[in-house]
C-alpha cells in the first residue's frame, strides 16, 4: 500500500525501457514504472485530510474544487 495511490489504486505500471546506441535502438527491456505520488491535502466531508496521490488525481481534485 506504500507505492499506491489512495484515491484511484494507481500503482507500478509495465512499460518498456529502451536502450539506445547513438540513433539506433539496440535492446528493450521490461521495466516496472512507478507512479508519481505526493502527499496532498483534501477536503473530506468538510474535514481536511493528508493522502498520499498521483498527479493525476491531485490536477482532477484542484479542477473541481476550483471556484
Ligand atoms: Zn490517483
Amino acid at each position: 500500500m506504500s507505492r499506491v495511490c489512495e484515491i484511484c489504486g494507481k500503482g507500478k505500471m509495465p512499460c518498456k525501457k529502451v536502450a539506445t546506441h547513438s540513433q539506433w535502438v539496440t535492446r528493450r527491456t521490461n521495466k516496472q514504472a512507478e507512479v508519481n505520488l505526493q502527499t496532498a491535502t483534501i477536503l473530506v466531508d468538510g474535514q481536511e485530510k493528508r493522502v498520499k496521490a498521483c498527479t493525476k488525481c491531485i490536477k482532477t481534485i484542484n479542477k473541481k474544487t476550483a471556484i
